[in-house]
Formats: structure tokens, C-alpha cells, sequence
């Protein structure tokens, strides 16, 4: 009966899932998913083993909970039968007499309370008769629900060494419907949760923890509670097998079956070692007692904060006084009597494996996580998975993520905070010649204005001034004034006519030229001294470029003016022409003064000259960069003013797109 029934046992509480994994790394068959940074169990695939449960520090996973429907059974007219697992005087430390527990458990309303420790007592006698059977060939213990699930779901093929007995919990059943009537309901009340998964033959199942609450709700306590002894029949050594390791140890034989005929192994690494050995054909003829967790006393259904050696300790006292006190002739009795209920139970393989990927898609899926060479695969764990060759398997059957793997998460992190950097100070530069390019703006709708106004004015003086110092004969003092007035007012001129240049560059009229010839008659239009060697350099292919002929011609020859202007003892001026399909770079190197790093900052501010009174505007470069960036381009300045550094020098780069 147990083939087919299954019930869904664990569930997610999305809210606490905190997604480190630990669920994922205690569950012995990767039955969680890890979807949208949460973890969700898949009930098709737990086992029921209750790791996930025990080990999440959030109470992020709760396991399915019967208490209101034993409450409606008791509150029934029927007749409601308890069986308590006998690894009971463990958990209740602070209830030593194990009547008084039976009286609190019959205060709740159950007409039966009897001990599961007598179905253990006739299936251990199964398991005997079993063990010296001649043919037998090894088998595994099925007395835990959640391995005779592993067994059935991930080694079906393994499913005929089940050994083909009931649980001490179903024979408690079929015991209690025996005596007492088959109209008896039963409720199993013990350490784990797998049991409610196990068989339709126990009508409920409660952990010890469900035990407490319903007290609790109940408001029983030990204290006004009148002892009550079990009902029978009572449990003899079957009583010790929570504490025995497995099942047949607890067997009543007076010829102990000897310890090296069995194979002892619990927690979610040694069990599955112990099956894959068998597998493999390592253990022959052996016994294997498997628990997917710390043994029976330290269930997932019993107290939390319990203490294993403590627990066990106080099972073992309460046995030897049991046995003390045991009607050994009633025992006997009652064993004759129940030797006759049938005890088998048949496994039927139920295969939930996953068919494995193929290696080059399990390689691509790598790949995606940093993981290129066997080097690559560290098997850190930390995504749950033992291996990173089973943390892809599982992204590819959509369990797993790949953000589930810290190194290359961590890796990715760098590299997310490394672009963040480079965005950051790009950021910065752009905000830096936004700022620069609108004081350029209003600089120039400024100046534009002031120009306007002064060019007439200024024409008129000009003019008048010229016509009067023409006037003037050669000797008269006046002259020589109105010659300062005609040179003044001359250099006047040339600021408003550089304010008016500076005002216009918002507009580009684009004309098709040649770059080559284009910046040769740009040199060739500048006056310099011959102290001056100028060297020109292309390296174009392509010569034909498109951009506004006026404004560029403006560019060079003031850069080349700067380039003159900064090297009063002479020196090399070098302007070279480079490009590729889409860019012109012009380079204008000279070997001048340098500007000073403090005055890097400044150059491209209007008005900013180091040239005395007459010679500079200081308007140059805030033209320059007004143009090249209507130009769509980029400006760049090297320059070095310290000689121990290096020869001195400039140069100024420019790059603009070809616009074709
Ligand atoms: P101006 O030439 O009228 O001074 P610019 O805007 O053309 O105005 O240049 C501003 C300042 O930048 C110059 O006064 C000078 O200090 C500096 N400068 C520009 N080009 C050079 C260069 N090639 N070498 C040294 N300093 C330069
Ligand atoms: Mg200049």
C-alpha cells in the first residue's frame, strides 16, 4: 500500500528564504529548486528526509503539520488508537515516568496509547529469520521511510534488496487492529515527519514537537497529570532499537547475529556512500542499516536543542528498567500471538532520475560560468552542489542558477564595479566639458552681443582717427597721439572681430576638401619667423574629408599661431595628418615653452592669455573647442613646461569624423 502514497512533506516560507543554499547542501538528492534567488522544494523528489528542515537557521521550511486533523479525529465518535515510537524517553527529558506521559497523551482524548516498541519486537524477528535465511544475498532495512524513497526513486534498480518487511510503526498498526478491532483509528506519534508519507495504515502521524503543541493547546501538564501505564501488549527489547543502530541488532535471538554482517551508515554522505559501494558491488552480503539523518533520537520531528548522547543515555535507562519489570510469560504470549499477522510488504522501483545532459551541452552551460578547463571547476560547494559538474546539470534540468556559483559571481561583481569605475570618470569628463561648453555658450551670446554693439562705434573711430592722422602734418605732437588712438583702437578691432568668430561657431556648413592640401595652405598662411623650422607629415590614404572649411582653417591657424607664438627662440613646429575610413586626426607639435600644469585647467577659458597686453586675446582655444565640438570631435592637450622632465613642448590633438 505504501507504493503509492505520497504526500507533499516540505514546504518554503519565500519569505524567510534568505538563499544561501544551506537546504540545497544538506539534501541528498538535490530536491530543491533555487528560481528567482528563492528555494523551493519539489515534492516529486524529496524524500522526506527532513535535513532542509533541521538545518535552515531562518525557519524558512516547515514540514507538513496533522495537528488539526488529529484534533477533528478525537473530537469524533471514533475510537482513536496512539502508538508512541520508542525513542520517546529521549525527548520528553523532563517527564521521567513514562506513565504520565501515557496519561497526558489519553488526557488528549485517545482511548488506546500503546508502544510502537512491540511492533518492533515482531518485525526484528522478521528481520532475523531474514538474515539466517541460506540464500540470503545481503538486503537493505526499509524501517526508514525516506530510504526505502531513495532507494525507489534514485536506485531503482537496488529496489529488490528493500527487505521486504514492514516498519515497527505498520506492524504496531495491524497489532493494535488485531487485538483491539479493525474499526480502530490509529495515530503514530513519533520522531519524524517521513512517516506521514509512509502508509495509509496509520491514519495520522504526529512528530514529538506536534505532541508538545497539542499539550500546550490543551493546557496539559505533567503535574496534574495521573500515570497510566501502556496499553498492551507491552514492548520487550524491541524497545532499544532507536539507540541499537538498526533494527535486527534489537533482535530478540539469544544467538546474536554477529556485527560484521551489517553495514551502519547515517547523514546524508555516508548513506549515499554505502548505496553507490553496493552498487558499485563493494558490500556484498551484507545488512545495510541506512538513516538519511543522525538516527531516530535526533529526528526532524523531535525538540529542537536536544542533546544526542543525552537523549540516548536516557532510552537505554528507561529500557533496562522496562526489561527489569517485564512478565516475560505474557511477553512470549503475546508474541505467539502476533507472529501470525503478515509482516511483508513488497517495493515496486518508481524511477524520478534525470536523464543526463550530453557533455558538450554540460560543457557549455560551464562555460557560461567562467569554467573552461577542468582547473576552472574549484567544486567549492558553496552553490549546494558538490560539484560545479553537477551545479551545470542542474541549471540545465532548471533547478539551478547560474548566479548560484560565488566565484564567478564574485568575479562578475568586479567586473560590474570596474565598469561602474570607467562609467563613473566618463561621467565626470562628459559633466566637466558640459559645463565648459555652456560657459562657452553664454560666453558666446554674450559676446556675440558686446561685438554687435562695439563694430560700428568702433569702424567710426577708426575711420576718423585715420582721417585725422593723415591730417595732421608729419611734425605736429597730435600726431603721434592719434596714432596711439588709430593702434588701439585697431587692436579693439581685432578682440571684437574674435568675439564675433567665437559667437558664430554654432553653425557648420559642411563643404568636401581635400585634408592634405587643406592643411598645407593653412601653414602656408601663417607668418613665421625663420628661426621656425615647420615640418609637415601625412599619413593619410584617403585625403578626401568633409567639415566646415571657414572654422577649420580657423583651428589650425590658431594652433599654429599658439605653436609660433610659444617658441620666441624658434624651434620645430610639426604638424602631422593622420585618419582612418572614419576619422582626421591633426597633430600640432612644437617644442615651445609647455604650458604649466596649473594652467592646463584654464587655457580653454575665454579671455585666458599669458601673452602680454596687445598680443594675446585669450580667445583661441575657446574658439578652437567650440568648433572641433560642433564638429563632433575630440580635443586633446600634451604638454610639458619643466625641463628636468623632458624637453619642453606642446602638442595639441584633434580628431573630428570625416562626415561623409
Ligand atoms: P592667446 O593665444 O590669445 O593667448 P589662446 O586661447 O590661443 O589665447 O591661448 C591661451 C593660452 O594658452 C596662451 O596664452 C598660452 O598661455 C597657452 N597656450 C596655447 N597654446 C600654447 C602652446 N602651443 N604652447 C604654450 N602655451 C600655449
Ligand atoms: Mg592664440
Amino acid at each position: 500500500m505504501s507504493q503509492s502514497f505520497r504526500r507533499q512533506l516540505v514546504f518554503t516560507l519565500k519569505d524567510r528564504c534568505r538563499v544561501c543554499y544551506t537546504c540545497l547542501r544538506e539534501c541528498p538528492v538535490k530536491a530543491i529548486k533555487i528560481i528567482n534567488g528563492q528555494a523551493e522544494v519539489i515534492n516529486d523528489r524529496c524524500i522526506g528526509c527532513g535535513n532542509c528542515v533541521k538545518v535552515c537557521s531562518q525557519g524558512a521550511k516547515y514540514y507538513l503539520r496533522s495537528i488539526d486533523e488529529v484534533f477533528r479525529l478525537l473530537d469524533s465518535e471514533e475510537k482513536i488508537a496512539a502508538c508512541i515510537a520508542p525513542s520517546f524517553p529521549g525527548d520528553f527529558a523532563e517527564i521521567p515516568d513514562a506513565n504520565i506521559l501515557v496519561g497526558m497523551i489519553r488526557r488528549l482524548g485517545f482511548s488506546l496509547v500503546t508502544e510502537v516498541g512491540f511492533g518492533a519486537d515482531i518485525v526484528s524477528r522478521e528481520y532475523e529469520k531474514l538474515l539466517k535465511n541460506p540464500d540470503y544475498s545481503g538486503d537493505i532495512s526499509s524501517d526508514c521511510p525516506a530510504i526505502t524513497y531513495f532507494i525507489r526513486h534514485y536506485h531503482p534498480d537496488l529496489t529488490s534488496m528493500l527487505a521486504p518487511i514492514v516498519s515497527p510503526m505498520v506492524a504496531t498498526a495491524r497489532v493494535i487492529r488485531q487485538k483491539y478491532g479493525n474499526d480502530y483509528k490509529v495515530v503514530f506519534i513519533g520522531p519524524c515527519f517521513a512517516k506521514k508519507a509512509e502508509s495509509l495504515e496509520t491514519d495520522e502521524v504526529l512528530t514529538f514537537v506536534e505532541l508538545r503543541e497539542m499539550f500546550a493547546i490543551k493546557n496539559i501538564t505533567p503535574e496534574q497529570t495521573t500515570p497510566t501505564p501502556f496499553d498492551p501488549p507491552f514492548a520487550g527489547r524491541g524497545s532499544i532499537f532507536p539507540v541499537t543502530r538498526g533494527m535486527f541488532m534489537a533482535t530478540n535471538s539469544n544467538e546474536e547475529i554477529p556485527e560484521n554482517k551489517a553495514v551502519f551508515a547515517d547523514g546524508r554522505v555516508n548513506f549515499k556512500e554505502a548505496v553507490k559501494e553496493l552498487e558499485e558491488g563493494f558490500i556484498k552480503d551484507k545488512h545495510l542499516e541506512l538513516l538519511c539523518c543522525e538516527g531516530c533520537i535526533m529526528g526532524p520531528g523531535t525538540s529542537p536543542g536536544g542533546r544526542k548522547f543525552s537523549r540516548r543515555t536516557r532510552i537505554e535507562s528507561y529500557v533496562t528498567d522496562k526489561l527489569k519489570n517485564l512478565d516475560i510469560e505474557q511477553w512470549n504470549k503475546d508474541i505467539a500471538e502476533y507472529s501470525t499477522i503478515d509482516l511483508h510488504q513488497h517495493f515496486e522501483p518508481e524511477d524520478r532520475r534525470f536523464a543526463n545532459p550530453d557533455e558538450e551541452t554540460i560543457q557549455k552551460v560551464l562555460e557560461s560560468m567562467g569554467k573552461f578547463e577542468p582547473k576552472d571547476h574549484l567544486n567549492c560547494g558553496a552553490c549546494g552542489y558538490d560539484t560545479c559538474i553537477e551545479h551545470a546539470i542542474a541549471i540545465l534540468k532548471g533547478l539551478a542558477e547560474t548566479e548560484m556559483c560565488l566565484p564567478y559571481t564574485i568575479e562578475k561583481l568586479h567586473d560590474s564595479i570596474e565598469n561602474l569605475n570607467i562609467s563613473n570618470e566618463k561621467l565626470a569628463k562628459a559633466r566637466a566639458a558640459l559645463k565648459q561648453s555652456e560657459k562657452l555658450a553664454h560666453m558666446g551670446q554674450l559676446s556675440a552681443g558686446i561685438a554687435h554693439e562695439l563694430n560700428n562705434p568702433l569702424g567710426v573711430i577708426t575711420m576718423y582717427s585715420n582721417i585725422l592722422m593723415d591730417e595732421a602734418p608729419s611734425e605736429s605732437p597730435e600726431r603721434e597721439d592719434l596714432r596711439l588712438i588709430v593702434e588701439q583702437a585697431d587692436r579693439c578691432k581685432k578682440i571684437v572681430s574674435g568675439l564675433l568668430n567665437f559667437a558664430r561657431q554654432n553653425q557648420v556648413s559642411i563643404q568636401s576638401t581635400d585634408v592634405v592640401k587643406f592643411t598645407q595652405h593653412s601653414i602656408n598662411s601663417i607668418i613665421k619667423p625663420d628661426t621656425v623650422e615647420v615640418r609637415f607629415e601625412s599619413k593619410i590614404q584617403d585625403p578626401i574629408a568633409s567639415f566646415d572649411i571657414d572654422q577649420m582653417m580657423q583651428v589650425l591657424v590658431n594652433l599654429e599661431k599658439n605653436a609660433v607664438e610659444a617658441m620666441p627662440q624658434g624651434g620645430i613646429l610639426l604638424i602631422g595628418l593622420e585618419g582612418d575610413e572614419k576619422e582626421i586626426t591633426f597633430k600640432i607639435s612644437d617644442t615651445g615653452t609647455g604650458i604649466n600644469e596649473e594652467n592646463m585647467n584654464k587655457i580653454f577659458t575665454p579671455f585666458f592669455t599669458t601673452k602680454e597686453v596687445g598680443k594675446g586675446t585669450g580667445l583661441g582655444l575657446p574658439l578652437i573647442y567650440g568648433i572641433v565640438k560642433m564638429h563632433r570631435g575630440r580635443i586633446n592637450v600634451d604638454s610639458n613646461s619643466d625641463p628636468s622632465k623632458g624637453p619642453t613642448g606642446t602638442t595639441f590633438t584633434i580628431t573630428i569624423p570625416r562626415g561623409k
